[in-house]
């Protein structure tokens, strides 16, 4: 199936308006940025989007004009003068629309924005619509799923860059860096988030801030890296070996790779690989979390796995579903999420294996394609 040009961004609105009225709901204020995008294709911030089950209002600033006739063509649209605050403009939008219920997202609005809403339109009731948008941003439809294909090659030619420039002098801060430059080389906007070089012992914190460590002060270097495209974005992790000055006989198959280094690493992939093994539509996310964690407490190590197995990815670079312990969502085909356990060994260091995966009805389409067998990590010099 070839994916669509662009999204469908009018279906999506109505999908989600069309439920209201059975909830005594007429309008729904949507103020989280993101959701707004998801919903409009307006990539801007400080706008919100005010919909009925008719109606679909943005209401933005002068800034934005030009954005909103490119990115967003045909969609209604209120730019607010200077003089007026994105509340009152939103307020007189509302008000236009004589709801006598709104949902607002009750994860994102403040309690300062509420209150001023509540002000400005007395009489209405405000109902708390939760994380309703989020919910149907982990169901990615074919041209989303085709945004993080791109995302994620985008992060796999950074990282080929990445490797290939590696040098024991360099630092976890320089690479760091030089990364940022890798990935927006690589045709994506910027990192998916910032990314995480980490030399030896530094890779026991699993979201490791870079420091002046060099690569040749330990024998592996973690590196979680991702991309943002043009909407999308990736996420993944892989772990180097690095060592230079291994006074093992160099035998091509990872025989001469730190003992401890190689059972962690091999536990790490065993872990990663049964909970490949188990995503599939209508599978709960709490299961594939426990094959990974059988598989790290088999190995003694259940203690030293401190994170969640996974989470969505799509517009950001966490979101819905979470793949943790106890998780009754169920997996549902065009969910993507990252698989990624990982285990930490404080004063020694960490292994983490992180890939993209698409939920299929009979399994899972893993979306990422660097090599993670022990031997292809491991860097000559
Ligand atoms: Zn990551
Ligand atoms: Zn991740």
């Amino acid at each position: 199936m070839t994916a669509p040009a662009s999204p469908d961004y009018a279906g999506r609105r109505a999908r989600l308006a069309q439920p209201l009225p059975a909830e005594g709901v007429d309008a729904l204020l949507i103020t989280n940025p993101i959701n707004v995008t998801y919903l409009t294709g307006f990539s801007g911030e400080s706008s919100y989007l005010v919909l009925t089950r008719s109606r679909a209002v943005l209401v933005s600033d002068g800034r934005f004009t030009e954005q909103l006739a490119e990115e967003c063509p045909g969609l209604e649209a209120v730019i607010r003068p200077p003089v007026k605050t994105l509340p009152e403009a939103t307020a007189e939008v509302v008000r236009g629309l004589a709801p006598r219920a709104v949902g607002f997202e009750s994860r994102h609005l403040t309690v300062a924005e509420h209150e001023s809403l509540r002000d400005l339109l007395p009489g209405i009731n405000w109902k708390p619509a939760g994380d309703r948008v989020e919910q149907r941003r982990a169901l990615k439809d074919a041209w989303e799923v085709e945004q993080i294909r791109q995302a994620v090659r985008i992060a796999e030619r950074a990282f080929a860059m990445f490797r290939a420039m590696l040098t024991p002098d360099d630092t976890e801060k320089e690479l760091s860096d030089a990364l940022e430059g890798y990935i927006r080389r690589a045709g994506g906007r910027c990192s998916s988030f910032p990314g995480i070089v980490a030399v030896g012992d530094r890779a026991a914190l699993p979201h490791a801030p870079p420091t002046d460590r060099k690569v040749s002060a330990a024998g592996l270097l973690l590196v979680d890296w991702g991309a943002s495209g043009p909407f999308y974005k990736s996420d993944l992790t892989r772990v180097l070996v690095t060592r230079n000055n291994s006074t093992l006989p160099r035998t091509g198959d990872g025989a001469d790779v730190e003992p401890k280094l190689k059972e962690v690493y091999e536990v790490v992939l065993l872990a990663q690989q049964q909970a490949l093994a188990a995503v599939r539509a209508g599978v709960k996310a709490g299961e594939v979390d426990a094959a990974a964690r059988a598989a790290i407490a088999q190995a003694g190590y259940g203690n030293a796995f401190t994170h969640s197995t996974g989470h969505g990815i799509g517009l950001q670079v966490h979101e819905s579903p979470l793949l943790k312990p106890g998780s009754e969502v169920v997996l549902q085909p065009g969910m993507v999420v990252t698989i990624e356990p990982g285990i930490y060994l404080p004063s020694w260091g960490g292994v983490r294996i992180e890939d993209d995966v698409l939920v299929t009805p009979d399994g899972c389409e893993v979306l990422t394609s660097v090599p993670k067998d022990l031997a292809a990590m491991i860097v000559e010099r």
